[in-house]
């Protein structure tokens, strides 16, 4: 019964009105507790510092420069990044692990900015249409879900926000990482570097670490393209101006490489 009534309170919800960004911060919180609980973090004060100051640099260059945007390092070395609503990104230990530069990790973080720049979490939900979804987000938002049933079902909520990305999604957050990093003055040369030598990784071992990003991302080879074109538009003299590498990377990197090997996370 208590679902019932939450669903069909969710239905109206969702077919009267979208998203305030006051809800979808209130979502990401709700799920940003979830990952912590769920995935181990680095605590490394310097590798989270350099990701998180990195971070806010090219999310400054937004739109939505008013969300208090969050930056956090996984302790996985699959390749993975993804973004919550309302701004709260992470990125896998993994993307550090094989980044060459400063301009690699910024490619990786400009992509998932886009993703809540442009609110593909919200508008996925927004255009679900099954009740189960709707519990989730009515959970979230109310936070009503501190029974064992409610918990129930914000579980099928969070796969909800967890769903992969469609392969437009993708290149709109491709092409706008490429821009807010470059806004930021960075490069945009390391996320084409970065998602080449990533495809040539998978291509080497058929699966392997950095299946993940494959399987979350569709369409790399299309999208590597994609990048190409891109950068063939800007003039090498604006290229060449923008920053590659800065002084923290190669401390940050070394810190990486002390850190003892990363848990083993299901479906990292
Ligand atoms: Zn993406």
């Amino acid at each position: 019964m208590l679902k019932r009534s939450l669903t069909i309170a969710a239905a109206g919800l969702m077919a009267g009105c979208g998203v305030s960004q006051q809800q979808e911060v209130q979502m990401g919180q709700q799920e940003a507790q979830q990952v912590s609980a769920q995935l181990p973090m680095v605590q490394d004060a310097i590798i989270q510092n350099y990701v998180n100051n990195l971070g806010q640099r090219i999310a400054r260059t937004t739109s939505r420069s008013d969300l208090n945007w969050q930056f956090q390092v996984v302790n996985s070395s699959t390749v993975n990044a993804f973004a919550l609503p309302g701004g709260f990104i992470y990125i896998n230990r993994g993307v550090l692990e094989r980044a060459s530069n400063m301009s690699e990790v910024a490619g990786v973080i400009g992509h998932e900015i886009e993703h809540v720049v442009r609110r593909h979490s919200v508008k996925q939900m927004e255009q679900a249409q099954g009740a189960n979804v709707g519990v989730g987000i009515l959970c979230a938002l109310t936070g009503v879900c501190q029974s064992g049933l409610a918990q129930a079902a914000i579980n099928v909520g969070g796969t909800a926000v967890f769903a992969k990305f469609s392969r437009t999604d993708e290149v709109q957050a491709d092409e706008g990482g490429f821009n807010n990093v470059m806004r930021a003055g960075i490069s945009p040369r390391g996320m084409y570097t970065f998602f080449q030598k990533l495809l040539a990784e998978e291509q080497q071992s058929g699966s392997g670490n950095a299946a993940a990003w494959f399987a979350d991302h569709p369409g790399t080879t299309d999208r590597i393209a994609d990048i190409q074109r891109m950068l063939n538009q800007v003039p090498a003299s604006t290229l060449n101006s923008l920053q590659t590498n800065d002084s923290g990377f190669a401390t940050m990197k070394s810190r990486v490489n002390q850190l003892g090997p990363a848990p083993r996370v299901q479906g990292q």
